[in-house]
């Protein structure tokens, strides 16, 4: 062998062995990647206390079985499967530790949605679906804004003893009986649902509500934003709330068709769900 013979000889070992080490960190690479997406799409979720009831209307089958569906988007960009069926009234209070665990989970509504510059907090997963609804109201020609959505227990607290004052003032009623009777306007501190940071009073908390335009546009589009009217007139005897035009609460969008077609209110549709779990 000559000594060019030679020379070309170690030139392709050479080129050889560095197209070997190209495949060899093109290898690596890949796994790389592909560890990095297996692991941010395994990352467990924020454990998040308004999830402690949250469930999906599409779980419940005739045979009990839990089937697994898709997250379905619709024309919003929403999760029409996720729910959040939280049940708070006055035989429901939420756990004390609620209002300062809570904390961590709500957001900053933004000022184009709202008319109400002392409350504006709402729980992070309710956040997307309200500023959407909103935001579609107003381009219906609707002036919908979020007048109260969450407020602590200590806000409760003074809600509930200005309006037993009221009751006191007007009716002679006190104690026990002025409480009750505050009650069945103003939710007690832990059981309001106003406290979950998962509802919100829309314009004005005020019966003159249900005559505006925002509450026509609510009862016919609500629903396919996963809003329902929380306190209705014919189940007052079921939730022990007054008519509440102004109060809508999230349930999730596949949730609020459902409950809507089933023409029940919250607390009948969780008993109803728990019969068909069985
Ligand atoms: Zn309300």
């Amino acid at each position: 062998m000559t000594e060019r013979q030679l020379a070309r000889k170690k030139a392709i070992i050479r080129r050889r062995i560095f197209l070997g080490l190209c495949f060899a960190v093109l290898v690596l690479i890949i796994a790389l990647v592909a560890f990095i997406i297996k692991a941010v799409v395994s990352a467990p979720e924020d454990k998040n206390p308004s999830e402690i009831t949250s469930s999906d209307v599409s779980d419940v089958s005739s045979d009990n079985k839990v089937e697994e569906v898709e997250p379905q988007v619709n024309e919003y960009g929403l999760d029409v499967t996720f729910s959040n069926l939280l049940l708070v009234n006055g035989k429901n209070p939420l756990p004390d530790d609620y209002d300062k665990n809570v904390r961590e989970f709500l957001v900053e509504i933004d000022p184009q949605y709202r008319n109400n510059n002392y409350v504006t907090k709402i729980h992070k997963d309710v956040y997307p679906y309200i500023t959407a609804m909103v935001a579609k109201a107003q381009k219906d020609g609707v002036d919908l804004k979020v007048w109260s959505p969450f407020r602590s227990y200590a806000d409760q607290k003074v809600l509930f003893e200005n309006k037993v004052k009221r009751v006191t003032d007007s009716t002679g009623l006190t104690g026990d009986a002025a409480e009750k009777e505050a009650a069945t306007v103003v939710a007690r501190p832990g059981t309001s649902e106003h406290n979950t940071g998962l509802c919100a009073d829309f314009n004005m908390a005020s019966s003159k509500f249900a005559d505006t335009e925002m509450y026509k546009w609510m009862t016919e589009n609500a629903e396919d934003f996963g809003f329902i009217m929380r306190y209705r007139e014919d189940k007052q005897p079921i939730t022990g709330v007054i008519h509440e035009s102004w109060h809508w609460r999230f349930v999730g969008i596949n949730v609020a068709k459902d409950i809507n077609r089933l023409d029940m209110c919250l607390e009948e549709y969780v008993e109803y769900l728990e019969k068909n779990r069985g």
